[in-house]
């Protein structure tokens, strides 16, 4: 997932704010009643000149316990005071969005790992910049738009393969899909529900147009790195519709699929092409990765059928 500069600041400014305010209300207090903010400053020196200290002194342990004695007299007043003014240390502290992480959007001491709320916050964004449909999902999938009985059993059926995808996600047999059929038969619907279903289990979703994904490999070329590599599952909508830039488009393409398959990262294709149309547009070498037998799931849907091949 990518933790674009908008996010950072995001996290950033709110920790700020949140120390900024604890800093104001502190100052109240200090106004209030000044021997708080001596007892501050007090424990503080004490600190400073321990430091000094230490370093000249033979018996360390005698300077740390004379310091430690200081500073407990001092917090016992402050405690004091603190009761007789009504104050207490949450009221001072400040109160951030998040208190795992503290608005940083990372935990851990010595292993930075990111926090569940900047994951959360990474996929809100999928939600807004990967055109991942919050409507669109398995919950809301209506069969009784297939008319026909027959594609509405065949795509409950598949509805049903693509839930049970979900579910075992991502340690499914085969990682990778292939959606193919005619435009209209609601293959985008399949993937919104997808990336819906997972994005809500804590994966990152990345979901993109074809068209898209070549915008960004150009954007990346100009400078702008985009990462297609990390989100556990990246889902390419509209194979087929992006522009065939000579030494660009096939290439990164593969790339792209050739190392998220190397990386066990699953990756889910939708596209309007026929098998011998891929074949054509894309080349052998991308077109066996993409329909690789063992890496993936072929799901055909067609016109008044929907049938399901799985290779
Ligand atoms: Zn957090």
């Amino acid at each position: 997932m990518i933790i674009t500069r908008e996010i950072k600041e995001e996290y950033a400014k709110k920790r700020a704010l949140a120390l900024a305010a604890s800093e104001e209300r502190k100052r109240a207090v200090f106004a209030l009643v000044p021997r708080l903010e001596q007892i501050e400053a007090l424990r503080r020196e004490l600190i400073f000149d321990m430091g000094l200290k230490l370093r000249l002194a033979d018996d360390k342990g005698a300077v740390r316990k004379e310091v430690m004695e200081h500073i407990a007299i001092l917090d016992a007043e402050q405690t004091e005071l603190f009761k007789q003014y009504g104050i207490t240390e949450e009221y001072l502290a400040p109160q951030f969005e998040c208190a795992q992480c503290n608005d940083t959007g990372f935990v851990g001491e010595f292993e930075k790992q990111m926090c569940k709320c900047l994951k959360q916050r990474l996929l809100e964004q999928q939600y807004a910049t990967s055109h991942i449909s919050g409507a669109e999902s398995f919950e809301t999938f209506n069969l009784d738009i297939f008319k026909k009985p027959r594609q509405r059993q065949l795509m409950e059926a598949v509805k049903m393969q693509m839930e049970e995808y979900c579910d075992s996600f991502p340690n499914n047999d085969k990682n990778d899909i292939l959606l193919m059929g005619d435009a209209g038969l609601g293959k985008t619907f399949l993937l919104n529900c997808i990336a819906k279903r997972l994005s809500d289990k804590g994966f990152g979703v990345l979901k993109l147009t074809s068209y898209n994904l070549i915008n960004n490999v150009l954007k990346s070329m100009r400078g702008e790195p985009f990462d297609f590599i990390s989100p556990d599952l990246l889902i390419i909508d509209d194979l087929g519709t992006e522009p065939m830039i000579p030494n660009v488009t096939r290439e990164h393409l593969f790339a792209t699929v050739n190392e998220r398959q190397n990386a066990h990262k699953p990756t889910v294709i939708a596209t309007n092409l026929l098998p011998e149309e891929l074949q054509e547009a894309y080349g052998e070498r991308l077109f066996s990765r993409i329909v690789a037998p063992r890496m993936t799931k072929i799901i055909k849907l067609t016109g008044d059928n929907v049938r399901i091949a799985v290779k």
